[in-house]
């Protein structure tokens, strides 16, 4: 008979899912790991505490070719689909915040400018914005509820050659600090992309404060009162809802990764925490029910790594459909979730310390499970595609 190896798996990789990438996979996933240890996680609690998104971190995200990994050329890194999720998956160990900027910047502002834009538009944003010179935002969500983003409010009209923008977007990402928008707006012709460049008359970005969630990442309103936009400023190649959806899908898929780092992470110290705790004269370890808690954490990562591998397949293969990444971003967002809870509540009263990382997770991943389309939306989605009846 065959004997079973005897060999230590790694306790966050159970079916060594590691083994499954390319050199040049790993590459990317080691480099992006030692960037975070060595420069977020000594600063990210307390940019956290300080409600202070690290932008010193930009140039360095930059410089490991981070932002825009998946687009080829324009200085571009063109990594393949598997290598952005890693990238995702690293920056989450260290903060949903971090991972949220290089999603916004990658999936939301380059993705659209690369795949609807002119040539022009590519060569004059695209190579600032791999630098990080350049920061990008997404508005699709309005005050009015982003659920339903076909009942849009903002409007552009026709003026001349130009067009008048107004209308207001909500709980956009990096948005105070961005030196470029992309606005979704309502058009005679349908739903259109306009490049909105910071300084420009009438547009506002203020900072929404006193979040208790992804503290460590800018969040912003916009406003635009009659803010005028160039002809030369609209993306040519999109017209519809299928342009923010096409988006969507990009950096849904990316936060389908990302958010395992998260769960990794709380794992992780949970394990050194129930080694070491010692409890009725043994450690937490020793417990038969912290166990199966332990188990059962290490369970759902597996299926939600193996999950997001073959997510990152399809997409490669060039198959991958909306209904995919939906069922992905629920299932590892939820995942991810329960993961930081439960992790939080077996460090006992150490878990609300900031000095342990499962709060601060738990805290950002409620507003990934919302953002991007909420854990409700996803499985109306899936309901749909099962049974082919919208019940929005
Ligand atoms: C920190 C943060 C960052 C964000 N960044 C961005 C960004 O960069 N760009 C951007 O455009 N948006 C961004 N968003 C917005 C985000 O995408 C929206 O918050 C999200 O889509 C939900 O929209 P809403 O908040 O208006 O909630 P609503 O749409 O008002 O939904 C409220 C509740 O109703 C439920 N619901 C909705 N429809 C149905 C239905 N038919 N049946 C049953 N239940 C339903 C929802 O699931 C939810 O629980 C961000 C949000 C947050 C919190």
């Amino acid at each position: 008979m065959a004997k079973t190896s005897t060999s230590k798996l790694d306790p966050l990789d159970l079916f060594d899912v590691r083994s499954a990438l390319t050199d040049e996979e790993r590459m990317v996933q080691d480099s992006v790991a030692r960037l975070v240890d060595e420069k977020v996680l000594p600063i990210i609690q307390k940019c956290f505490e300080e409600h202070r998104f690290p932008k010193e971190l930009i140039p360095e995200l930059a410089a490991l070719g981070l932002l825009g990994s998946s687009i080829h050329g324009y200085e571009c890194a063109g990594l393949n689909s598997i290598a952005y999720g890693l990238i995702c998956q690293q920056l989450e160990r260290g903060d949903s915040g971090i991972r949220s900027f290089v999603s916004v910047q990658s999936s939301l502002c380059m993705y659209p400018i690369y795949a609807f834009g002119s040539e022009e538009q590519k060569q004059r944003y695209l190579p600032r914005m791999a630098r990080g010179e350049l920061i990008g935002c997404f508005g699709l969500t309005e005050p009015h509820g982003g659920s339903d983003p076909a009942n849009m409010k903002t409007h552009a009209k026709r003026r001349g050659k130009d067009w008048v923008l107004n209308g207001s977007k909500m709980w956009i990402t990096n948005g105070a600090i961005a030196g470029l928008a992309v606005v979704w707006a309502m058009t005679e012709e349908g739903i259109r992309g306009f490049l909105v460049e910071r300084g420009t008359p009438g547009l506002a970005t203020p900072e929404i404060e006193r979040k208790f969630s992804l503290r460590a990442s800018v969040t912003a309103a916009l406003f635009f009162d009659n803010v005028l936009v160039p002809e030369q400023n609209v993306l040519p190649g999109v017209l519809g809802l299928k342009g923010p959806l096409s988006c969507l899908t990009q950096a849904r898929y990316g936060i389908a990764w990302g958010v395992i780092g998260a769960a990794q992470a709380c794992l992780a110290q949970l394990l050194d925490y129930t080694a070491d705790r010692v409890l009725f004269g043994r450690t937490l370890a020793h417990n038969q029910a912290v166990q199966i808690r332990l188990a059962e954490m290490a369970r759902q990562i597996t299926a939600a790594q193996l999950l997001a591998l073959q997510l990152g397949r399809l997409k490669e293969a060039g198959t991958l459909t909306p209904a995919q990444v939906s069922l992905a971003k629920w299932n590892n967002c939820r995942m991810a979730l329960d993961i930081a809870r439960d992790a939080r509540d077996l460090l006992g009263g150490a878990g609300i310390s900031a000095e342990y990382v499962p709060i601060r997770h738990m805290l950002n991943l409620e507003s990934v499970i919302t953002y991007e389309g909420t854990e409700t939306i996803h499985q109306l989605t899936i309901g749909r595609e099962l049974t082919g009846i919208s019940a929005f």
